[in-house]
């Protein structure tokens, strides 16, 4: 078994220069641990792999980037198959790749059930390199012959153990047939059940097996909240975090060079006292900032990883992950900022509805409990705001006012109302700040569809996911008995089991994400290698 290393530079993987400045244009410092592990193997030999990875570690990346420099893109034909469980991660894998490709002309293209094969036709018989595919209607190309898998190089199987779960074996062992025995395979899977071992060795022969070293890791004081937000509401939110916070004192955390950039300069747009830091920004001019921040010139800092990795500050108030960090350790390492030395810090970190699993994988091996909250209101920015303005004003000593406006004030109050006096001069003071219309609208993600792309997808959506039950009329379950089913495995409420549709051999429930993983993990617990009876629901 091979060991993570850390610390590892993108130069340090062997990948070329053009592939190099395609990476750092799209914004990425420094490779992530699967990164680092998998990136070196795969250029080194043609080895098989199997990798463990959760979805949000950077894997795309990791086998998508030496595939880039594998791929002869003088050829036409199709030269790696990646197979995915959802229509959702082919999408996303295809995307990933598409944008790590730089100048080449390497063609990536996603299939999956639900868009017109006469568009996959087309654009397949145009010639592509790399297919990204679920299951399923990869086996309908092969069976109409127009997707030839007989030369490709790479065969990479992503998220291996979420398509064994969702029964997709055959359909797997079927693609294989299809392919030559010349070819590599790589397997990436979140979790290491038997199941997937037995998949490797029949399929794989040799192969390594490439594991992120997991530390100990131990969180403290800091209070752990997590906000689901939409990508386009994140900058809002953050907006208010700060404006709700008397001392706002934090670090924001960014995936990117180049989201740290665009956060920073929005929030300057804004009005707020920011700084960023990143591997771009020259040393001299990261350690001015830093300066800044230490001496509270400026108290939002908007970073990444490696730049923060430096920063000495023991007292912060916040800190912010504007992006979910890539594994548990970086997590662990980010909030370790704030809650020191007996300070209570508060830790906020924002998720899309998609990154729900890699929060609950983060909360699990960091040990940590991360509550779900609610983002500020504009009412309780606003009422905080007044209450901070009250207590100002109350707090002001007359010895702070000059003697000018007290006569002026025992002047204006000769010959007029007091109330209405202050009522105006509140008013000429504070409109602009205390104006509820300087915020946006947040869109709340529990119980509304996301629109676009995931529209009528099945599953996950909403905070909540559809699960696949395989008992149906024909077990005598009716949907009281399949609740109470549930119920009485799992310990989980009544009230959270929602949209249940009995059918005659399955059925569906749709849970919240959170009451989803326990009922996943109890059940696949109790079928141990057998196929667990509740998996998650394919996307329709
Ligand atoms: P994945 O695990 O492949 O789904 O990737 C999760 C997210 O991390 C994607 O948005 C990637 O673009 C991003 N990402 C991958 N590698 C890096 C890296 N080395 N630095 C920053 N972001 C990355």
């Amino acid at each position: 078994m091979t060991d993570t290393t850390k610390k590892i530079k993108f130069e340090d993987l062997g990948l070329s220069e053009r592939v190099l400045g395609a990476i750092y244009k799209k914004g990425f410092e420094e490779p992530s641990p699967v990164q680092a592990l998998t990136i070196p193997v795969m250029l080194r030999d043609d080895t098989n792999i199997m990798a463990q990875a959760q979805t949000g570690t950077g894997k795309t990346a990791a086998f998508g980037l030496p595939l880039i420099e594998l791929i002869n893109t003088k050829e036409k034909n199709v030269q790696a198959l990646i197979l995915a469980p959802t229509r959702e991660l082919a999408i996303q894998v295809s995307d990933e790749i598409h944008s790590l490709k730089g100048k080449s002309d390497l063609k990536v293209i996603p299939v999956y059930g639900g868009q017109s094969i006469d568009q996959q036709l087309r654009r397949l018989k145009k010639g592509v390199h790399i297919v990204v595919g679920t299951p399923g209607r990869v086996i309908d190309h092969l069976k109409r012959k127009t997707l030839n898998l007989k030369d490709i190089d790479h065969l990479v199987l992503d998220e291996a153990d979420e398509m064994l779960n969702m029964g997709f074996i055959d359909e797997m062992e079927e693609i294989m047939k299809y392919t030559n025995e010349n070819k590599r395979t790589l397997l990436f899977s979140a979790t290491m059940p038997a199941k997937i071992k037995s998949l490797a060795s029949k399929y794989m022969g040799k192969y390594e097996v490439l594991k992120v070293k997991k530390q100990t890791l131990a969180t403290n004081l800091t209070e752990q909240i997590y906000y689901e937000v939409k990508v386009s509401d994140k900058f809002e939110a953050l907006s208010r975090i700060i404006d709700i916070e008397e001392d706002f004192y934090g670090l924001v955390f960014c995936k990117t060079k180049n989201d740290v950039d665009n956060v920073a300069t929005h929030l300057a747009e804004r009005g707020y006292d920011t700084g960023a830091i990143h591997g771009d920004i020259a040393q001299n001019q990261r350690e001015k900032i830093l300066g800044q921040f230490k001496k509270k010139r400026i108290n939002v800092l908007v970073a990444t990883d490696v730049a923060a990795r430096g920063i000495d500050v023991n007292n912060l108030t916040h800190v912010i992950n504007y992006s979910i960090p890539h594994d548990p350790e970086a997590y662990v390492h980010r909030i370790g900022r704030t809650g020191r030395a007996g300070n209570q810090g508060t830790a906020i970190t924002f998720i899309t509805p998609r990154e729900y699993k890699k929060l609950m994988f983060i909360q699990r091996v960091a040990k940590t409990d991360i509550k779900k909250s609610k983002v500020p209101n504009v009412k309780e920015i606003i009422a905080t705001k007044k209450k901070m303005i009250n207590e100002d004003l109350i707090a002001m000593n007359a010895g702070e006012v000059k003697d000018v406006y007290f006569d002026w004030a025992k002047k204006l109050l000769e010959f007029n109302n007091p109330t209405q006096i202050l009522g105006n001069l509140l008013s000429y003071c504070f409109d602009e700040e205390l104006d509820p219309n300087i915020y946006n609208e947040i869109q709340e993600l529990s119980g509304k569809k996301e629109k676009g792309r995931d529209k009528g997808r099945a599953i996950d959506v909403d905070g909540k996911s559809r699960l696949f039950v395989a008992l149906g009329r024909k077990d005598k379950m009716h949907a009281g008995k399949l609740v109470q089913f549930i119920i009485q495995n799992t310990g989980v409420k009544n009230k959270k089991i929602q949209q249940v549709e009995v059918y005659d051999k399955f059925s569906f429930i749709t849970v919240p994400f959170k009451e989803a993983e326990i009922i996943l993990n109890r059940f696949q617990r109790k079928a141990k290698n057998r196929k667990s009876l509740v998996v998650r629901a394919k996307a329709k």
